[in-house]
């Protein structure tokens, strides 16, 4: 059985066990990568994209149940907030999220992985690290309550370090057993939690706002898709994110600034064998501005005051120094040179819409280098692009409110 095989039948246990889960984690990209040690489930709120990406050699070696357990593990990390939470970053947390996680899904006879933490493999653990007797912690409790329990384990052992080697010494135990622990012989605690290399942590607040908005979504599709009732760990968890679409909307505006100057901070690193009319290119490119190609609908109408509110959007953006090429589309595209104040010289095209046209357009031509991304306005609907037709990062204006894919990242236009 390949990775992908294994992935799927993985997948479809899920669906036959917790369909809602199944729902959240069917629609995500996914890809084969040594990226990630293990397994990682990501939501991007910025460029609205999910992905799901596995380490092909560790997953290689698990069962479709331990599969379907580490799965149901990342999923449950994302729920729970605790990608982006305070203490991402210091390898306590690692820990203390996984036992939150892995005690929920253990009660619900998930398979999990072998080596997965569990309180009493981190007491029996503890207890040889710290050189006394640890007593298991209780299941079931939240990542801050086994962060906090993890610490003070760890301060009562170094005060009573400290008190036996008597005054003046007291910072060269914990200097030691730090050093050890990041040798790392392999069998330190700190060397078995699951590394969440991929957690961020340092978002920006308006991005992690962004990304919980973005679970939320998600979440509330996969609740409408399952339709079943759900057991009461995950009522009572999605019940509380989506919390967060109650609150007033981020503009649309804003998001569109969000998606420009995101694009615009983009690491680019061109491939190393490619040479330019300077040698060879740089390694890694910071963009402190951006170029992109705006395309217009122009098969239907969308309507006047909303494309003049999207226009003066873009004249602010480009006043703050981001390019803006336009074009416009219906079954076919024409580029018709740099954005300017109200562009006028759109002019209606005949037949239906073609959604796929500009991103067909950009492969055809070779242009998909030249732009850091695709925005498109549309009042209308047609069949939308699959993930693999999207050759740059876009971001689409809608002036209605429509259900594109999750894919799709769509903004609607207000006044
Ligand atoms: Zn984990």
């Amino acid at each position: 059985m390949t990775v992908l095989e294994l992935k799927n039948q993985a997948v479809l246990t899920l669906l036959r066990r917790q369909p809602f889960m199944f729902h959240l984690i069917a629609p995500l990209r996914y890809e084969e990568t040594d990226e990630v040690p293990t397994a990682a489930v990501l939501f991007d709120g910025v460029s609205n994209e999910s992905w799901l990406k596995v380490n092909p050699n560790y997953v290689a070696g698990l069962g479709i149940l331990e599969l379907e357990g580490l799965l149901a593990h990342e999923i449950m990390h994302v729920l729970h907030d605790h990608v982006v939470a305070p203490h991402v970053g210091d390898w306590v947390w690692n820990i203390a999220a996984d036992l939150a996680v892995n005690t929920i899904l253990l009660k619900q006879n998930y398979v999990l992985p072998e080596g997965a933490l569990t309180p009493e493999s981190v007491a029996k653990q503890l207890s040889e690290e710290l050189q006394k007797p640890i007593a298991a912690p209780p299941s079931l409790e939240s990542a801050y309550w086994y962060y906090r329990w993890l610490h003070e384990q760890k301060k009562s052992a170094d005060e009573k370090q400290s008190s036996c080697g008597g005054s003046g010494n007291s910072g060269e135990p914990d200097e030691d057993n730090n050093q050890s622990q990041s040798n790392g012989k392999g069998n330190s605690l700190q060397d078995q939690a699951d590394s969440h290399a991929h957690w961020t942590g340092e978002q920006q607040d308006q991005d992690s706002e962004l990304t919980k908005r973005f679970v939320a979504q998600q979440v509330q599709k996969a609740l409408e898709q399952s339709k079943g009732s759900l057991p009461g760990y995950l009522e009572q968890l999605t019940r509380s994110l989506l919390k967060v679409l109650e609150e007033p909307k981020i503009s649309w505006s804003k998001l569109l600034k969000r998606f420009v100057g995101f694009r615009a901070g983009v690491l680019l690193k061109p491939s190393s064998g490619r040479e330019n009319k300077y040698g060879q290119v740089p390694r890694i490119v910071f963009r402190p501005s951006s170029k992109f190609v705006v395309f217009v609908d122009v098969s239907g109408s969308v309507d006047d005051r909303l494309a003049s509110r999207f226009f003066s959007e873009l004249e602010g953006l480009s006043r703050q120094g981001h390019e803006f090429d336009i074009g416009q589309f219906a079954i076919d595209v024409v580029i018709t040179g740099k954005f300017r104040k109200n562009p006028e010289y759109l002019r209606r095209m005949r037949g239906g819409t073609d959604f796929k046209a500009p991103f067909r357009f950009l492969s055809n031509h070779n242009l998909s280098k030249n732009y850091d991304g695709v925005i498109i306005l549309t009042d209308g609907e047609a069949d939308w692009p699959q993930p693999e037709d999207l050759v740059l990062p876009s971001l689409w204006v809608l002036s209605q409110e429509l259900q594109p894919p999750p894919h799709i990242n769509s903004i609607v236009i207000e006044d």
